[in-house]
């Protein structure tokens, strides 16, 4: 099955809104229309800047998807600070980020707390990126496999083959998050398809086949061509280098 691929800007904490609306501008000038035609492109601003930019691509009619970088499992209610995905459904969100690494390690999300929230962006009609990934010393004490496809299984439980394979897998070592290293081609596309046989372990083959997984962790121009080639990587989680634009551009464009 061919997958369509995914390329997710994560802005983190960067970018006020005026600073948001100039960068999506500027990336709408670099990235030719073709391209647009055969890669998905979310942007993953700030809360702040969502209400921005959904009006920027709208009124523009950039083919850019609106994503978010985290919410609550909660439709409403007394969670201060939270962000209901009721809200961001309403602003046309179509992606949203769920257990990315710094949510977990920062702000301590637990795999039950990622499985509440996928289910809870499904219900709300919207996909979610999940997040997983090993520690340094994980990964060095051999439990790269067992780390992540734990979280894989819990993330997951309750959802339908049909749920799993309409949603995203972002594969994100943390020691390779904003570092500048990043695993090896080799490296990335052997968890990924460890990730998409335990996708066929809990599900079947359609789905295994279906579910698109992203690699993410110091993704750049000079090395997203060379991870995107691998057979189980179908995207790219893309955290500093896509706060610029010329540089976010290129990547889109890895094909070319
Ligand atoms: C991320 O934010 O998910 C990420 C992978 O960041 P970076 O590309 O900066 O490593």
């Amino acid at each position: 099955m061919t997958r369509r691929p995914l390329i997710s800007g994560n802005w983190k904490m960067n970018l006020n809104h005026y600073e948001a609306i100039q960068t999506v501008q500027k990336l709408s000038y670099l990235v030719p229309k073709e391209t647009l035609e055969t890669v998905d492109v979310s942007i993953h601003p700030p809360f702040t800047d969502i209400r921005s930019i959904q009006t920027v691509i709208e009124s523009e009619d950039f083919d850019f998807h609106l994503g978010a970088q985290h919410c609550h499992w909660e439709e409403s209610g007394a969670f201060t600070g939270e962000v209901s995905p009721a809200f961001l459904a309403k602003l046309n969100v179509v992606y949203v980020i769920v257990g990315h690494s710094e949510r977990r390690e920062i702000f301590g999300e637990t795999d039950e707390m990622v499985n509440r929230k996928v289910a809870a962006i499904q219900a709300h009609g919207m996909v979610p990126i999940m997040c997983c990934g090993e520690t340094l010393a994980e990964r060095e004490a051999g439990e790269t496999e067992s780390k992540v496809l734990g979280q894989i299984e819990t993330g997951l439980a309750g959802r339908t083959n049909d749920q799993i394979a309409s949603l995203v897998i972002a594969y994100e070592p943390i020691w390779a998050i904003g570092t500048g290293k990043t695993a090896t081609s080799d490296d990335a596309q052997a968890v990924c398809a460890a990730i998409r046989s335990k996708v066929r372990e809990l599900t079947d083959e359609a789905t295994a086949d279906a579910v698109r997984i992203q690699y993410g962790g110091s993704v750049k121009a000079a090395n997203a061509t060379e991870l995107m080639s691998q057979s189980d990587i179908d995207g790219a989680l893309v955290g500093g280098a896509s706060l610029d634009p010329d540089e976010f551009a290129k990547i889109v464009q890895f094909d070319t």
